[in-house]
């Protein structure tokens, strides 16, 4: 995967998951507001509806109570009780008494006026009579709502109804049970209200927050507008926005961790293997003395997807630490199996040779991947080499186990890179082997004086004592070779023949290789001769 996608969609994910948190806590917080104001909204309309109700009915239960009782009309101690019930009540301004169509008196005094009694705007039961919006006639103050028992009628001030409200933040309107709006509150916008229900809700309409709460027939109406919820919700909501801000800080951090981690190595590692960007090239081991090629060795590379190659060295170290090289060296043997398959079937002289890790060799897995991946391939057991270096075959007796039941098997086991480790020859000699590749920095020393040049003589002899096959590494040039030739190694592979070729042009080779070798061209000719060219490991001890 490119670093720039790895990079672009972390940015994305960041930018959302910034978002995402705050969009959700500040509508969360928002939401919230919302429901307490419409809570306290209807607080507000409950409240007024009671005082509505309660106002009514006190003032019916003052004007009863005064019905209850004989008076001479309109004497000084007639009006002197109506003047009494008027101070005690809260809610009663005045009270009247009315006989024969005529206001004869009120709790201020004799009076002697003609009533013109018009259809009550509403009827509680079967004696309470109320008209709303009433100009008084004795003292012509603001209008006020009537109630009327009897003789008797009361004069209520509808401001008493949303009195106490007056310090709340928010508009009402009290309407009488015929509809008729009998006190309001910092001036509701009446248009607004008029289109509301009068049953008991809530809700939130055009920026307008209300509350309906109805009650004895009276219905009061509280509102504010969404505007003002900013307020609250900054003031009583800052943990929403600080934990907001903390789960956006949270969400940054992992993705950046998370880009970080596929950015790494090991992220990179990991993701090439799930999307098997890895490809096999086979390096030609060749007979030295005929120089024809005798089989490859599989040498894989991880290629990028803009079509890069990344050397093995690179990233086999990497994938030994965590692990990954196992699923590496399967699709390293899946790869063998569709590539050259075919071509190990056509020619039995052939072979391939597969390096293992360490681990798969103390383990064992190396026979099960191995035999489940390349069973059905066509490729017979005796075709397939296992390259372990001396790191794999450390722990003897796990080693000796697996070796012995590989060759038990039908493959050839060969020990790479052999020299650079620290084994004895004893510890040699208790392995099972069937071949030693000798590691390219003794190749490299073949005929320059440096203390190196000699070992490469040892080591060819102590293979030799112990009946193993030799294949030399690296060899790069003619000198090289002849040198190896003359020393009886058997089998090399190097530049000097030829590098790791993709799957294409090493089948190429082979048949190339193999024709020559039809036609008796040789490519090293010395006098020595071996029976090399028979391809094939043929000196197990
Ligand atoms: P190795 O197993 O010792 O493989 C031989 C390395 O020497 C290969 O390098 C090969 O390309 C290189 N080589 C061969 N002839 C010459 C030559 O004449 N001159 C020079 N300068 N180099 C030559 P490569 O392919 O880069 O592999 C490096 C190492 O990566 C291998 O060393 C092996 O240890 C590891 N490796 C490669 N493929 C696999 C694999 O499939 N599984 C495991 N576990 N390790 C692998
Ligand atoms: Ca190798
Ligand atoms: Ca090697």
């Amino acid at each position: 995967m490119k670093r720039s996608r790895v990079i672009l969609e972390a940015v994305i994910l960041a930018f959302l998951g910034a978002l995402l948190p705050l969009f959700l806590t500040i509508y969360g917080a928002w939401s919230l507001s919302l429901r307490m104001e419409e809570d306290r909204l209807m607080d507000i309309a409950s409240q007024a509806t009671t005082r509505a109700e309660r106002s009514f009915l006190d003032a019916a239960a003052t004007l009863k109570t005064l019905g209850g009782r004989r008076f001479i009309s309109c004497t000084d101690a007639h009006i002197g009780e109506m003047r009494r019930l008027v101070v005690n009540s809260r809610t009663v301004e005045e009270i009247g008494y009315i006989e024969d169509g005529m206001l004869k008196c009120t709790s201020w005094g004799p009076e002697n006026r003609l009533i013109k009694e018009l259809a009550p705007d509403f009827v509680v039961g079967k004696d309470i009579k109320a008209w709303v919006d009433v100009i008084p006639m004795v003292t012509g103050a603001n209008p006020m709502s009537v109630v009327q028992v009897g003789p008797y009628n009361a004069l209520v001030d509808p401001a008493r109804l949303v009195e106490g409200l007056a310090d709340q933040d928010a508009s009402v309107v009290v309407t009488a049970p015929n509809g008729v709006i009998s006190a309001t509150l910092n001036t509701p916008d009446t248009d607004f209200t008029d289109k509301l229900g009068r049953e008991t809700t809530k809700g939130t309409v055009d920026g307008n927050i209300y509350a309906v709460n109805s009650k004895g027939g009276w219905t009061a109406i509280a509102i504010s507008s969404t505007n003002g919820l900013f307020g609250l919700f900054s003031n009583e909501h800052w943990f929403f926005v600080a934990f907001g801000t903390f789960a956006t800080i949270v969400i940054i951090g992992l993705v950046i961790r998370m880009s970080r981690k596929r950015l790494s190595p090991l992220g990179e590692l990991s993701i090439a293997v799930r999307k098997r960007e890895f490809v096999v090239h086979y390096q030609p081991i060749i007979a030295l003395s005929s120089g024809v090629c005798i089989g490859a060795e599989a040498l894989v590379r991880w290629q990028r997807p803009d079509g890069s190659l990344v050397r093995p060295d690179l990233f086999i170290p990497l994938a030994e630490q965590s692990g990954l090289i196992r699923p590496i060296t399967d699709q390293v043997i899946e790869a063998i199996g569709r590539d050259i398959g075919p071509l190990l079937k056509q020619h039995r002289s052939l072979h391939v040779a597969i390096n293992f890790c360490a681990d798969d060799f103390k383990t064992g897995r190396v026979l099960e991947t191995v035999g489940q991946r390349l069973g059905n391939s066509g490729i017979a057991n005796d075709q397939i080499w296992l390259e372990a270096t001396e790191r794999g075959l450390m722990d003897i007796d796990e080693a000796r186990k697996t070796i012995a039941e590989a060759r038990m098997r039908g493959y050839a086991v060969a020990i790479d890179d052999f020299g650079t480790g620290y084994s004895s020859l004893q510890y040699l000699q208790s392995l099972p082997l069937d071949a030693l590749k000798i590691d390219k920095s003794f190749v490299d020393a073949i005929n320059r004086q440096t203390a190196t040049s000699a070992v490469i003589a040892h080591i060819i002899e102590m293979a030799k004592s112990l009946k193993l096959s030799i294949i030399a590494e690296g060899v790069e040039t003619r000198e090289q070779a002849e040198y190896l030739l003359d020393h009886g190694v058997e089998f090399c592979q190097g530049w000097f023949y030829a590098k790791a070729l993709p799957a294409a042009e090493f089948i190429d080779y082979v048949e190339t290789s193999l024709k020559r070798q039809d036609s008796g061209v040789v490519m090293l000719s010395r006098t020595k001769s071996t029976n090399s060219s028979e391809a094939s490991l043929s000196s197990r001890p």
